[in-house]
């Protein structure tokens, strides 16, 4: 039994030669003395860009929306253990992975999440059959694995429904697809590209978590960086050959260059002005490339009900997406949590519930399994990514009818003054910690080219 949010992917990698952080360097010439760059977005990406452009002599600003930095990076401690609003797990932390690299510096203590300590639960409650669930798993492999290829059209709904038409309606295999692929996605599972998520990499070994929380990589990466938080950028007005003006509620700035590092979800909104306006190419892709939620919802128990050593339990639902996944932190830490995940259609309605509504839904599933066991909630933390102003989502993903020049059209500058980075602009590693970090680095290399 497999689930991490990029097996899928890990397959598909055999040897990574991207430049770790550490060895990141573009020379020593201060080629960049005089001019200023504004960064909008202080997530992973803006703050790699910002940190990579004032080595080289550039005077940075990163403007920020919110009160806080780390965007989509983002850890609260008030449960006892750490909770993520975003990002959890460092995927595939091999020595290549520059989040590993970065986790190393800040003397992270890691936890790698064992996929196969699991228990998984079918609709009734009771624990599934291991004969019924290896079948469930090799119909997903032979999907995944052997039906899909980069060709193949339509979504990966459309490839279950051609291998045989009937399995959608067996919950088992709705709960695997889902846990296994719109949790790694983004996306509902109808909607995301079949062809394209196999133009997607990876890096190798076992998922890990943060124990001490993933913010001590964004703050050492904000270390000695100006950043103006409470700071919502209106528009950008690149119309002028001399400076361009970046307009945030209360202040206008003047500068040369601009890294925009806003989510998909922000430029789909169209929550900055730009003057003039993108060119009609990439306005199409940002239309175009998914963009989709996943819920998160941590409930601290009074009394423990469920096993200490089981790191996952898996809940089948009716409904898809409807929280297959519970994490049991009492693997990594003292604390009685059990964090629930819902994703693809499911999250979008998760998302928009109330706090109370979510935690009976929770609930719900929760005693479906241990009935009047469920104890008594002592507290509780939950993600609404969709009700973010600032985000609209969670992460990107490749839509039927995307091609990968869609992902290339959001990664493009605009008059080699205007560029882009954030995961959405980097199909490779879309939805990623590390694919957000290569994307800061790709348009801070950018400016330093535009200025030779
Ligand atoms: C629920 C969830 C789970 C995830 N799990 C994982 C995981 O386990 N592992 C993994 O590798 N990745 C995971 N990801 C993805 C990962 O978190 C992102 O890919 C990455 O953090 C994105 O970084 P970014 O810099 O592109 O964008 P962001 O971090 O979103 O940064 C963009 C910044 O722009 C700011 N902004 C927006 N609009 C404006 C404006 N008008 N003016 C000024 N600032 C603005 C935002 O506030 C934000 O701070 C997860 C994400 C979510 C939401």
């Amino acid at each position: 039994m497999k689930l991490s949010r990029r097996y899928a992917l890990k397959s598909l990698l055999s040897i990574i030669s991207y430049i770790s952080l550490s060895k990141v360097s573009f020379g020593n010439n201060q080629i960049l003395v005089g001019k200023t760059v504004i960064v909008i977005g202080a997530g992973i990406s803006g703050l790699v860009a910002a940190s990579t452009l004032i080595q080289k002599g550039a005077n940075v600003i990163i403007l920020e929306a919110k009160n806080y930095i780390g965007g989509r990076i983002r850890t609260d401690r008030s449960l006892g253990a750490p909770f993520e609003y975003g990002a959890g797990w460092i995927h595939g932390p091999s020595e290549d992975n520059p989040i590993r690299n970065l986790a190393d510096r800040t003397n992270s203590s890691l936890f790698v999440t064992d996929d196969d300590s699991c228990e998984l639960l079918n609709l009734s409650g009771n624990d599934i059959d291991e004969k019924v669930w290896d079948e469930i798993e090799e119909i997903w492999e032979e999907i995944i694995y052997d039906e899909i290829d980069s060709d193949t059209e339509g979504s990966i709904l459309d490839a279950i429904n051609e291998y045989d038409s009937n399995i959608w309606s067996d919950p088992n295999i709705r709960w695997v697809f889902s846990a296994y692929e719109e949790f790694n996605y983004g996306g509902p599972i109808h909607e995301i590209s079949a062809g394209l998520i196999k133009e997607m990499s990876g890096f190798p070994t076992a998922d890990v978590i943060f124990k001490d929380g993933y913010d001590k990589i964004i703050n050492l990466l904000a270390k000695n960086l100006q950043i103006q938080t409470n700071s919502i950028v209106k528009s950008v007005n690149y119309s002028s050959t001399n400076n361009i003006t970046v307009s945030t509620t209360s202040k206008n700035y003047e500068c040369d260059y601009v890294i925009c590092s806003v989510p998909l979800g922000v430029l789909k909104f169209n929550s900055i002005e730009f003057n003039p306006a993108l060119p009609r190419y990439k306005q199409d892709s940002i239309e175009n490339v998914g963009f989709g939620t996943v819920t998160k919802l941590a409930l601290k128990f009074k009394d423990q009900f469920w096993d200490s050593d089981v790191q996952y339990y898996y809940t089948v639902a009716k409904e898809t997406g409807r929280w297959p996944i519970w994490m049991n932190y009492r693997t990594f830490s003292k604390e009685k949590i059990l964090m629930g995940l819902c994703m693809g259609d499911y999250a979008k309605k998760a998302d928009l519930m109330s706090k109370e509504e979510l935690i009976e839904d929770g609930l719900k599933v929760l005693k479906n399994v241990w009935e009047d066991d469920v104890g008594e909630v002592q507290n509780v933390l939950r993600t609404s990514w969709l009700n973010d102003p600032f985000t609209k989502g969670a992460y990107s993903f490749p839509r039927v009818d995307n091609s990968e020049e869609d992902f290339e059209n959001l990664a493009e500058s605009v008059d080699n003054r205007l560029f882009f980075c954030g995961e959405h602009t980097d199909l490779k590693y879309l939805a990623t910690t590390h694919g957000a970090l290569y994307t800061g680095i790709r348009a801070a290399k950018e400016v330093i080219k535009a200025n030779k």
